[in-house]
This record gives C-alpha cells, sequence and structure tokens, in this order.
C-alpha cells in the first residue's frame, strides 16, 4: 500500500559499469569506486509528466520517481524546500542573467540536507542502525539531523578546526561528535579502520549509493524552475563533488526522457587556491586526483584533498565541456563582501568562491557576458565567522547625530 512507484533496477560501478544488486546494503564497487543508482527511465519517463510534477508541493519529494525510496514510511523528511534562484542584478555584467541559487534555505542551513535525507531514508528501508561519518561540518550536521530524527545512531569525525558552529550543531542534534586532530581524510580513516569493531555503516561522501541521488535533485529543481530549461554554465564549489556528480547525472536522466533538448550546461568545479586537486588534474588531463598537501581555506566545505569520485567529478566537467579553477582565499572574502553590501545576499565562503571564481573567467573569457550562469551557493552564511564590528555609542551623552552618517 505504501509501495512507491519508484524505477530503480540496478546499481553499477561507476568507473567500471558493472552491476550490483538495489535494496540490498551496498557500499562501494569491487574496485573500490562509488556505486551509481540505475534507473528504468524508459518506464519512469511513461508514468510521469512534467505537468503533473507541476502540482506537486515544491520540495523534493516532488521529483520521487526519479529517486531510490520505495516505501513511503520510510521517508525521513524536516521539510526540504525548494530554494529560490536569485538575480544579482546589480552585479550582473550583461545580458546574461547572473543567478544564485541559495541552498542555506534548506533544513540544517545547507545542501547536505539533499543528501542526507536521501541517505538516511535509505539506511531505515535497508534497516541499517548506526553510521559514521567524516566531514567538514555541514554534511555532520545534517546527518545528526536525519539519523536522529529517523532513529539512527551517528558518529561523527570532523578536523579539529571545524567552524566550531558545526561542531556544537551536530551534538545539539543527537549524534555523537569527535574533534580530530587531522584534515578530512584522516576522520575517514578513523571510520574505515573502526568498521569492523564499531558496526558502523560508513556514511562518507560517495562511499554510499544513495547521497548523490538527493543531491541530484538541485539539477532537476534547477531545470523545473527554468521551466525545464538549463542555464549556459554552472558554477560549482567543488569538494567531495556529489553536487556536481549528481546535478550531471539529474541532466543526463532528464535528457533521456526528453524533458530537455540536446544543450546542456557547462558544468565548472571551482576550487580554493590552497586546495585544488581537481584543478590540477583537469589541468594536466588526468583521470584521477592526487592527494593535495597541507590543504588550507578559508572555505572549510571545499577543503577535501582527496575525492573518491574524482574521476566523475572530472568526467562531467570535460563532458559538459566546463572546466575547474580555483580562487584563492581572499578573493573569496572580498567576494562575500562585495555580493553582500552591493546586493544584501550573505553568502558562505563556498558559495563567495563561486562568484570569485565568475569575476575571473570573465576576465579570462572563459565565460561571457551574455550568457546564464548560476552560482551555487551551498550553505547559509551566517554559520561562519563574519567580520568584526567596533563601533559603539554611549547612550549617556549627547549624540551627535549627523556624524553617524560619516562614521
Ligand atoms: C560540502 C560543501 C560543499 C562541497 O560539496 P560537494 O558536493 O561535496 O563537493 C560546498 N559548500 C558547502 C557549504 C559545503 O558544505
Amino acid at each position: 500500500m505504501n509501495e512507491q512507484p519508484t524505477f530503480v533496477t540496478h546499481l553499477e560501478c561507476g568507473l567500471h559499469g558493472d552491476r550490483y544488486e538495489a535494496d540490498t546494503i551496498q557500499g562501494l564497487s569491487r574496485a573500490g569506486k562509488p556505486l551509481l543508482v540505475r534507473y528504468d527511465l524508459e518506464a519512469l519517463g511513461r508514468s510521469v509528466t512534467r505537468e503533473a510534477l507541476a502540482s506537486r508541493p515544491a520540495d523534493l519529494w516532488r521529483y520521487r520517481e526519479f529517486l531510490p525510496v520505495r516505501r513511503s514510511e520510510n521517508v525521513v523528511s524536516l521539510g526540504e524546500v525548494h530554494t529560490p534562484l536569485i538575480r544579482l542584478a546589480k552585479l550582473q555584467p550583461g545580458k546574461g542573467e547572473l543567478l544564485v541559487k541559495d541552498e542555506g534555505r534548506l533544513p540544517t542551513g545547507s545542501f547536505k540536507a539533499r543528501g542526507l535525507c536521501m541517505a538516511v531514508s535509505m539506511a531505515r528501508e535497508l534497516g541499517i542502525t548506526r553510521v559514521a561519518m567524516p566531514t567538514n561540518g555541514n554534511a555532520g550536521a545534517a546527518l545528526a539531523a536525519y539519523a536522529t530524527r529517523a532513529g539512527i545512531e551517528s558518529y561523527v569525525f570532523c578536523p579539529d578546526d571545524t567552524p566550531e558552529i558545526n561542531v556544537r550543531e551536530i551534538a545539539a542534534q543527537g549524534a555523537k561528535v569527535w574533534r580530530v586532530n587531522g584534515l578530512i581524510h584522516d576522520c575517514g580513516r578513523i571510520v574505515g579502520e573502526g568498521k569492523q569493531a564499531m558496526g558502523w555503516f560508513d556514511f562518507s561522501t560517495l562511499k554510499e549509493p544513495y547521497r548523490i541521488e538527493g543531491k541530484k535533485t538541485m539539477g532537476l529543481e534547477l531545470a523545473d524552475q527554468l521551466g525545464w530549461n538549463v542555464p549556459d554554465v554552472i558554477f560549482y564549489p567543488t569538494g567531495g563533488g556529489t553536487g556536481l556528480i549528481g546535478m550531471w547525472k539529474a541532466f543526463q536522466e532528464l535528457q533521456a526522457i526528453g524533458w530537455l533538448g540536446d544543450k546542456l550546461p557547462r558544468m565548472v568545479a571551482v576550487q580554493a587556491a590552497g586546495c585544488a586537486p581537481i584543478v590540477k588534474a583537469f589541468e594536466e588531463g588526468a583521470e584521477h586526483a592526487e592527494l593535495w598537501q597541507d590543504a588550507h581555506t578559508v572555505a572549510s566545505g571545499i577543503r577535501v584533498p582527496v575525492a573518491i569520485g574524482d574521476f566523475l567529478i572530472l568526467r562531467a566537467v570535460r563532458e559538459s565541456h566546463g572546466f575547474a579553477t580555483a580562487v584563492d582565499d581572499d578573493a573569496i572574502l572580498q567576494a562575500r563582501d562585495e555580493v553582500a553590501r552591493q546586493e544584501g545576499l550573505l553568502l558562505c565562503p563556498e558559495g563567495a568562491a563561486t562568484y570569485a571564481a565568475y569575476r575571473q573567467e570573465l576576465a579570462a573569457g572563459r565565460v561571457s557576458p551574455e550568457e546564464t550562469a548560476v552560482l551555487f551557493n551551498c550553505a547559509t552564511g551566517l554559520k561562519y565567522p563574519l567580520p568584526e564590528v567596533h563601533r559603539t555609542l554611549d547612550c549617556r551623552r549627547p549624540i551627535d547625530y549627523e556624524a553617524l552618517a560619516h562614521e
């Protein structure tokens, strides 16, 4: 009675294409690579129309035929609303629209909610009761929230310089969280090594198949919002790359069922200059990226020295005729201040990196002012340290009001 119309046929190794059974617990492929969920797209395309979707609530579950959850009772939700596309009218350089998709409106304040609501719903469907994850902050917060809601126990490990707010929100939402004196891949090693002893299911980025499917809804939703169209170019702040891989998968699935034309957007992977393994691999023409040494950046969400889905990110970037590019921390913070001051929109540092990259590539001629560009702001700017304010006012003394304008 609660069976959802779902069209999952099997899982597939992202590198070699060998098949794996769905409806059973799966981690990585035999080759140790991410698994991708495959659907019967023909049957899916016959079962639903764009008009039918339009009459459903404007949230992530609108796209349920494209998603893996079979039984609606397993859906774990905190209200995954559609996020707005906000035009940067003042900063737009030409006729092409410059739009920010503001993912900070989602539960737990970041787009990690998209991936984790799906992965946790599937964990519930498959009977998983205990999970562990390495995180730079936002993924851990989303896991904590959804796992707690689902009655699943969660263990979270973050680098010890993870923003304080993230560590606290993870704990507040019911996960067990530890600060680790290393980077995210060191935290990942702890999860891997502790699995046996603790009976953890490994929720690391791309080590379970369903987070991508949640992130895929960014692409479905974006096309839906643009009237089943796509922009010319998408700037995406890239760490583990689930969002970029997921969006590219969405566009390909939509194309396969005939909802999009031939033109797909160029996908631009944006990284921080202090941690840019994908940019380096892209420029060298490599299929895989090497571990980035001494990774550092204020944009903690994209401080990922090694990504298990590197080849999938690089493939999407190349297939789409996009590119990978890096911006330094000064440019990131300047971009954040510029967008906030000019447009009243506070971006997170990772989101600000996409605006900095957009300006840089506009100057370099790799994107034109006539093109429609979408920048992804993947978390609320409120979770991050903001510039200090030093002005004070003594209410017990006479105030020179005119002078306030010049301070
Ligand atoms: C996780 C995160 C990213 C990177 O996302 P991936 O899809 O894993 O590359 C970017 N920005 C923010 C704010 C994040 O939390």
